[in-house]
């Protein structure tokens, strides 16, 4: 096969119209406020609220922060549950914070943390549950709650995946007691870098908002050791823009998903995703799970070959977050309490996925996997 003369990357950021954009940014030199919760900041906050049908939202400079924040306003310390099979961000929010990550296993079907192994791994030390809903499939919200209902637990979503997601039309940043977002550059809707805290009700916000900026609860009053997290105009103008695509963007990903389905059903050995009735998707990432033994070559070689082939697929996620040095030594990390997510990491790759992928590039792709089988 012949190389690509350019090369796919697994994604590429979705990019407001630069006319647009300059528009925003003289009405800031005229405002000549660049941050501090500023005009642009407030209308964004408000927008994006009803866009994504929360009631209280609080925007950050990046989605990090915005975990390790949440965690400060709820006040969590001793043992958080949490899953292995995410970025590395989630787990290290916890460090950041003092707190002990206790590892449990995935679901096989959806790749979110287990309920049942959740409950297992609770002790006396335990605050919290973060849970993960791994490329916007939303995790067993109800067990959930009804686990942080029955142990006295705080639950908090990385909801990372899932800007847009719908369970039965209510957003799913609705559920448990607060849900981070990320608006990284790769992500479904980006802010270049950003993220937010959503919670269910006004205290909350305002304590969030308090320790986004220094801990400041007026002129000279400073209630608690908070950090710098602050979005600033020129990301919230930004957003504000990207707001007006968002719905067009996601449009564009379900149709590549749609694709990529259509020509990997009849690939002996790949397995994907398929929606789930209930749930509004935004088809942030397209992960495909490849039975070496049917498929007649391992998920690194496939990897490889794809590499070869200037496609840059990515092995979201590999290794396990478990699995790195600062986690590893921890009794939870044990490979033998984690199989489900051992392996599913060993058979992941994400396939390329963003708006402007065009159809010449998605024939390529699958091209390179079909021919690379040993079956077909
Ligand atoms: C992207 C991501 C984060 C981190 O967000 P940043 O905005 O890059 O700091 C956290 N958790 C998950 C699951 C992510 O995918």
């Amino acid at each position: 096969m012949n190389k690509l003369e350019n090369p796919i990357y697994v994604t590429q950021p979705a990019l407001p119209p630069l006319e647009e954009f300059t528009e925003l940014l003289k009405q800031i030199w005229d405002n000549k406020i660049l941050t501090n919760n500023g005009p642009f900041h407030q209308q964004f906050e408000k927008e994006l609220a009803a866009y994504l049908g929360v009631k209280y939202i609080s925007v950050f400079s990046n989605g990090t922060l915005a975990l390790i924040t949440a965690l400060q306003a709820l006040r969590i310390t001793g043992e958080v549950i949490t899953t292995p099979f995410s970025f590395v961000a989630t787990t290290h929010s916890l460090w950041w914070n003092n707190i002990k990550p206790v590892f449990a296993d995935i679901e096989p079907n959806t790749f979110n943390l287990d309920p049942e192994k959740v409950e297992a791994a609770i002790t006396p030390q335990t605050t919290a549950i973060m849970p993960v809903h791994v490329y916007g499939n939303p995790c067993n919200l109800k067990e959930f709650q009804r686990i942080a209902d029955t142990y006295g637990l705080k639950l908090i979503y990385d909801a990372a995946h899932a800007f847009g997601v719908k369970v039965n039309g209510d957003s799913v940043l609705n559920f448990g007691d607060l849900s981070i977002l990320s608006f990284h550059a790769t992500k479904v809707f980006n802010t270049i870098e950003g993220g937010a805290i959503i919670c269910q009700d006004e205290k909350t916000k305002q304590r969030i908002d308090y320790l986004k900026n220094f801990g400041f609860a007026g002129e000279t009053t400073v209630i608690a050791p908070g950090i710098n997290a602050k979005m600033n105009e020129v990301q919230a103008a930004y957003g504000l823009l990207q707001l007006k695509y968002v719905d067009e963007n996601i449009a564009k990903r379900k149709a590549i998903t749609e694709n990529y389905r259509k020509q990997l059903a009849n690939i002996p050995g790949i397995k994907y995703m398929e929606d789930m009735a209930e749930v509004e998707h935004t088809y942030s990432y397209f992960p495909i799970f490849i039975d070496a033994k049917v498929y007649g070559k391992t998920r690194d070689e496939l990897y490889n070959e794809l590499k070869k082939n200037n496609i840059y697929g990515r092995r979201y996620f590999y290794p396990l977050i478990s699995e790195f040095p600062s986690y590893r030594g921890l009794t939870s990390a044990n490979p033998a309490n984690l199989p489900v997510a051992e392996a599913v990491a060993e058979q992941v790759i994400c396939l390329p996925i963003y708006p402007n992928l065009d159809l010449e590039s998605i024939n390529k792709i699958i091209e390179t996997i079909k021919s690379y089988s040993i079956n077909i």
